[in-house]
């Protein structure tokens, strides 16, 4: 069960502990409390009513939240034929892959925060101060000249993106060196040299989106479920699981999901009138 991607617990990531008696329990800690061997539980909600409408069992690591999310998305359009307009989440799922699959692939908008890694600590100009050009596939840089996916003539012709799926567009040596700005740039480098995902455009999206009225709500919005989760630990008490491995873990959040929707329920049904004396 540990190598099974589709559980989630395929990680290049060594733990640094081993439940011997269940391995895909993940030795995890939230910031500043003890770790312990965890599983995670992942919902999908109806953020309008905050009903439930998916679960996910998963070990207790990043990727396999992710991994949660789009299984929860295409099983909820295939069983249950509902087609998100937008999908409100935190960071974990704002890698460029993730946003891709959301805006290019299933045509839902992304309400969360961009996972960017490229803010600069020197002072030195952001990426953001780099203007994208679509007609011809560059980027301007604050000096006004064009940085381009590829300087370099390599014998073997290499494909544009790497591995990661960023491409490199670079400065010419040239412009850099005659540069006026090349101190507040690139101080260390001979030519400025930017990343651009493949996944650029669906980024771009969720930062426009971040700046939005809506991007507001959807985060008030998220409130709701913080509170389900908070409800499962404090009122449910579902601090420890009473069954062991994947499937335990499964069908224990399961239950708890649907005795949380059973309790919305309840308080959705109508209080009968008095009968007049
Ligand atoms: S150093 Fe190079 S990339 Fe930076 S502003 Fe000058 S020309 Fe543009």
């Amino acid at each position: 069960m540990l190598d099974d991607a589709a559980f989630g617990g395929a990680t290049p990531v060594t733990p640094k502990r081993l439940n011997v008696t269940d391995p895909a329990a993940r030795w995890t800690a939230a910031s500043r409390e003890r770790a312990f061997y965890s599983y995670s539980t992942n919902y999908l909600i109806d953020l309008d009513h905050a009903v439930i409408v998916d679960v996910e069992a998963t070990t207790s690591i990043r990727q396999a939240e992710v991994l949660a999310q789009r299984r929860m998305i295409e099983r909820t359009q295939e069983r249950l034929v509902l087609w998100p307009d937008k999908l409100v989440a935190d960071t974990a799922h704002g890698s460029a892959p993730n946003l891709g699959w959301l805006v290019e692939d299933q045509g839902i908008e992304p309400h969360i925060p961009v996972f960017d890694k490229s803010a600069r600590k020197d002072d030195t100009f952001e990426r953001s101060g780099f203007t994208y050009v679509h007609e011809d596939d560059s980027s301007i840089c604050p000096g006004g000249n064009r940085l381009r996916p590829s300087n370099r003539n390599f014998k073997t012709p290499r494909p544009l993106a790497n591995a990661d799926g960023f491409i490199r567009y670079r400065a010419s040596q040239k412009d850099c060196q005659s540069c006026h700005l090349k101190q507040r740039c690139t101080p260390n480098m001979a030519a400025r040299k930017i990343m651009r995902s493949i996944h650029e455009g669906a980024r771009d999206m969720a930062r426009d989106i971040a700046t939005t009225d809506a991007y507001l709500v959807s985060r008030r919005q998220r409130k709701k479920v913080e509170m389900l989760f908070a409800h499962l630990k404090r009122i449910l008490k579902l601090d420890r699981l009473r069954l062991r491995d994947p499937n335990g873990a499964k069908d224990e959040f399961h239950l708890a999901a649907a005795a949380q929707n059973l309790r919305k329920l309840a308080k959705m049904k109508p209080i009968p009138e008095l009968a007049p004396a």
